[in-house]
């Protein structure tokens, strides 16, 4: 482990104040979304919501990404040709402004609306000549308009945009009802106030009393924009509200299956970690044991986000961010040790940084881990940024010495790293049992 702080915290995005609708081709009614700029030079786009997905594409600066859904702190987005792919919320500047922005267009000719943006889609109805249209999204040859307050289709060769634009407010409640899916609740963990603007000082809108869900609109620093049961919005203060990472859950896991576990491989991309007598590299060894420990805990039904799933370089600074954003129940950073002599050192450590935070997980693994070929080097107190900048449970594992020949023929065997998954998901498994975290 080595590098230094040089955390990112550039905004990538600039979310402008479109509200877009969505188009899937199981989608019928409006739902409200934001449209995102890309303002870094390039950025990636994956094939599911995590670092674990295959990067499907790249998005260059000026590109127009409309979100079309939000899961596990991702955001799918929509690409040119009606492809999808999803992006690192984290990544993007979250002042989106909530707006019902759509685009007036008149029609010029007579034009078939259709459910979906296809000729062979659901005919639902036509539009005459001289008729004004709300266009909420376009794509090509197909714009979605509001038609009987649901999103429907049509071509966009017989609109002409006025120039004005509009609000949507007639498909409110279809918002609001398609968003209930994909948008984040929050609770209030005590008796509390919705405030008219994010400070302790701001007007009151209403009491809310403990245990009041809220729809997460916006975050502005500490305060969030939300959306009460009653339909009022307001703010709220970060500190008096539980959040879920996603859908799935609202508190800590009680067992395995309910938990999302960070795997971090150690090094990666230009950073290669420490080396076999031989020269290997302990990026390789880490991605291939992360894969192995992947594998075994999604066959165990845990929620699995990598930091890195490839040969690439991520940031020390980012690994543990990724673990908060995803609200982590456990976070595991895999390495290799090296000794300064080669093959004077063997065995592996299980390492923590707080007593109170990690030191629970890091005894239930490092006592799993004992089923190795490898020597115990028991748990030890380790000073290393992914978990000592880490808000979740975390330890970092050294599975062996690279440097030691036994260790290294070890370790670089697929039966050493299956091993080794099946300790770390039995370790897991009882840690979580016996409901002794957080
Ligand atoms: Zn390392």
């Amino acid at each position: 482990m080595k590098k230094s702080l040089h955390l990112k915290k550039l905004p990538l995005f600039i979310v402008t104040v479109a509200l877009l609708g969505i188009s899937l081709a199981t989608t019928t009614v409006l739902a409200g979304t934001k449209t995102l700029t890309v303002n870094a030079s390039v950025l990636n786009i994956r094939r599911g919501p995590g670092l674990a997905y295959d990067v499907m594409g790249q998005s260059q600066s000026g590109a127009k990404l409309n979100v079309i859904a939000e899961r596990n702190s991702w955001y799918e987005v929509r690409l040119a040709g009606n492809k999808v792919g999803w992006v690192a919320s984290w990544l993007v500047n979250s002042d989106d402004a909530n707006t019902n922005a759509a685009k007036v267009a008149r029609v010029t000719s007579r034009v078939n609306v259709r459910k979906y943006a296809s000729t062979s889609a659901t005919l639902l109805g036509a539009l005459n000549p001289g008729a004004s249209v709300k266009v909420v999204y376009s794509q090509g040859d197909w714009s979605q308009i509001v038609y009987s307050d649901t999103a429907a289709w049509v071509s966009t060769k017989y609109l002409e945009l006025t120039g004005q634009t509009t609000t949507v407010t007639s498909t409110q409640t279809a918002v609001s009802k398609a968003n209930t899916a994909t948008q984040i609740k929050v609770k209030t963990n005590t008796n509390t106030h919705l405030r008219q603007a994010g400070g302790i000082n701001a007007a009151i809108v209403e009491n809310l009393s403990k245990g009041a869900e809220l729809t997460v609109l916006n975050q502005d620093g500490d305060w969030f924009h939300v959306r009460a049961a009653d339909g009022k919005t307001g703010y709220i203060a970060n500190w008096v509200v539980s959040t879920p990472s996603d859908g799935k859950s609202s508190k800590a896991a009680t067992s395995l299956n309910e938990a999302t576990i960070v795997l971090d491989a150690g090094h990666g991309g230009s950073d290669p970690g420490a080396s076999s007598t031989a020269g290997e590299k302990e990026k390789t060894y880490t991605l291939e044991t992360v894969d192995a420990i992947a594998t075994q805990l999604r066959a165990a039904g845990a929620n699995v986000v990598l930091t890195r799933s490839s040969d690439q370089y991520v940031d020390l600074a980012q690994r543990p961010v990724i673990a908060a954003n995803v609200n982590a129940d456990a976070f595991i950073s895999i390495h290799f040790d090296s000794s300064p002599e080669s093959n004077t050192a063997e065995g592996h450590t299980t390492y923590y940084y707080t007593k109170s935070k990690d030191y629970t997980l890091a005894t239930y693994l490092s006592t799993s881990l004992a089923n190795l070929s490898t020597a115990s080097r028991g748990t030890s107190f380790g000073n290393f940024e992914v978990i000592r900048d880490n808000k979740q449970p975390s330890v970092l594992i050294e599975l062996g010495y690279i440097n030691d020949d036994d260790d290294f023929q070890k370790l670089s065997s697929s039966t050493y790293q299956h091993q080794a998954a099946i300790d770390i998901v039995n370790g897991l498994t009882k840690y979580f049992a016996a409901g002794n975290h957080r």
